[in-house]
């Protein structure tokens, strides 16, 4: 076995060790990063980005705090390789990169695979997010064989390494969902459910979905705060959940669309590749 296939199979490493007294460990999610200010919900200014990366830095090496926050990108969208990268390396920072593999190479704005292999050879850590983004708990079993089996496959014979982590499209799921997760091979599922996790990590990974919205003094509250502002975010994130069950996802996308909308993008292609469904977490 490979060292990187040793690395990858135990996420809690990511990153350099937790010390110690960091018994607890915030993923973030985020998705695109652009240079310049976006009305866009998932859509984070480099220069912000910047700037959490920074806290991030300096939250790790407090040591009044026991989170420790970890940085993960879902989608697989070509500016986490173009803007992420480079401001994670100039602060030694590591980041999982969960990649809807069927879009690779294919997809306008989406990495290719020269972009993915350049990211596991700079230390970065690859997952997958599913082979098309369906949502699994619409997938039939066949379907599932694709997104889960087949894109973990694909991306262990084009990057040679072992993939064991998954991020769940739309953060759908079920019990069923995790169940054929793991069947298929992966060992850390990360959902979107606004949460913080004890080391060693379970099979499911909570995750903190950062928005445009959000800012650079609540982040840093609540890691001040070790996680204790999150209860109220994962109430939320529950109602959430219960609004998609009751009306069904379509009529849910189209008011998160509605709802999520506040500006119109100055470039109408651009804004219509914004109401994608993609970034629906
Ligand atoms: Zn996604």
């Amino acid at each position: 076995m490979s060292p990187e296939k040793t690395r990858e199979s135990s996420p809690q490493s990511a990153s350099k060790e937790p010390p110690p007294h960091h018994t607890k460990v915030l993923h973030l999610l985020y998705h695109e990063l652009r240079p310049a200010k976006s009305e866009y919900s998932y859509v984070i200014e480099t220069g912000e980005f910047e700037k959490h990366s920074d806290l991030f830095v300096r939250a790790r090496s407090e040591a009044s705090s026991t989170l420790w926050p970890e940085i993960t990108f879902d989608d697989g969208h070509l500016s986490n390789f173009e803007f992420a990268l480079p401001i994670l390396q100039s602060r030694g920072l590591q980041a999982r990169f969960f990649i809807t593999v069927g879009w690779t190479g294919q997809k306008p704005g989406y990495m290719g695979w020269e972009d993915l292999r350049s990211l596991h050879k700079a230390g970065q850590f690859i997952g997958a997010h599913g082979w098309s983004h369906t949502l699994l708990t619409h997938c039939s079993k066949k379907d599932l064989q694709t997104e889960l089996a087949t894109a973990r496959l694909t991306l262990e014979d084009k990057l040679g390494t072992s993939i064991t982590t998954m991020s769940l499209p739309g953060g759908r799921s079920n019990p069923q969902i995790i169940n054929a997760c793991l069947e298929a091979g992966y060992t850390h599922i990360y959902t979107s459910t606004p949460k913080s996790e004890s080391l060693p990590l379970g099979s499911t990974v909570g995750r903190l979905n950062i928005l445009r919205s959000i800012t650079l003094d609540q982040i840093s509250a609540i890691l001040a705060a070790n996680g204790t502002a999150l209860p109220k975010l994962h109430f939320l994130s529950r109602i959430k959940t219960a609004a998609q069950s009751l009306m069904g996802d379509a009529l849910y996308e189209k008011l998160w669309a509605i709802s999520n909308r506040k500006e119109t993008d100055p470039i109408p292609a651009e804004a219509a590749e914004n109401e994608d469904p993609t970034h629906h977490q």
